[in-house]
């Protein structure tokens, strides 16, 4: 945590940002609910998982933290009432059926959620996101529907591309779509690997895991 911690303070030093405009997402799956209790301990508040059935055990075992989730992985239609009944913020959506069944469950559980466009980098369709030239469509459906607020963008740099490249792009993009909604400020980029080049490139969410809990073990899909 601290040597995380000091990571982020010397990115921000390094592009004149302040520690405070940036967010830590401490992405917890794979590894148990005690260890978000212990995240949580050292002053973690904000947690990201990518699979439903994990997350909603975890945010049910950890429920008496207060702490805030973020669902970051590809999300299926019908995971959607589940994530809805614990994540505060989903930062993978990626096509219109995906917004109109967020909207209606969150309306249905009277909840509202932040959503983020994810923006597809690359042309790896395996990865999620929309590609960029839908991005402002996706994001005019977000605004426009009943229980969710658009939020932001998010990606994921590209393998194998230099990532403070993909997140110069990136940060174009959210421009772009700030300039139709003001409010969504949100610029979800940056792991373990590359949360330096995020923050320079105007990151306001970092989505760290393997620096924080390890290596995870491997796992099939
Ligand atoms: C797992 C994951 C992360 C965290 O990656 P690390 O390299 O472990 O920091 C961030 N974003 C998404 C979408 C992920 O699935």
């Amino acid at each position: 945590m601290a040597v995380v911690e000091a990571t982020i303070t010397e990115a921000c030093k390094a592009a004149g940002r302040t520690r405070e405009e940036l967010t830590l997402v401490a992405v917890s799956k794979t590894y148990p609910a005690s260890d978000v209790r212990l995240l949580a301990s050292l002053g973690v508040r904000n947690v990201g998982e990518n699979r439903d059935q994990e997350a909603s055990a975890k945010a049910r075992e950890c429920a008496d933290l207060g702490l805030t989730w973020h669902f970051i992985g590809q999300l299926q239609t019908n995971k959607v009432r589940s994530v809805v009944g614990y994540a505060d913020v989903v930062h993978s959506v990626d096509r219109p059926r995906l917004v109109t069944a967020l909207s209606h469950e969150a309306v249905r559980a009277g909840r509202e959620i932040t959503c983020l466009v994810q923006v597809a980098l690359d042309d790896d369709p395996g990865r999620g996101g929309v590609v960029p030239a839908q991005v402002t469509t996706l994001a005019d459906a977000v605004a426009e529907a009943g229980g969710i607020r658009l939020g932001g963008v998010m990606a994921v740099a590209p393998l194998g591309q230099e990532p403070g490249r993909a997140f110069a792009r990136l940060r174009e993009i959210a421009e772009a779509v700030r300039a139709d909604h003001p409010e969504a400020v949100v610029i979800s980029a940056g792991m373990s690997g590359d949360l330096a080049e995020a923050v320079a490139n105007g990151a306001t969410h970092l989505r760290v895991g393997t620096a924080l809990l390890g290596r995870r073990k491997p796992f099939v899909r």
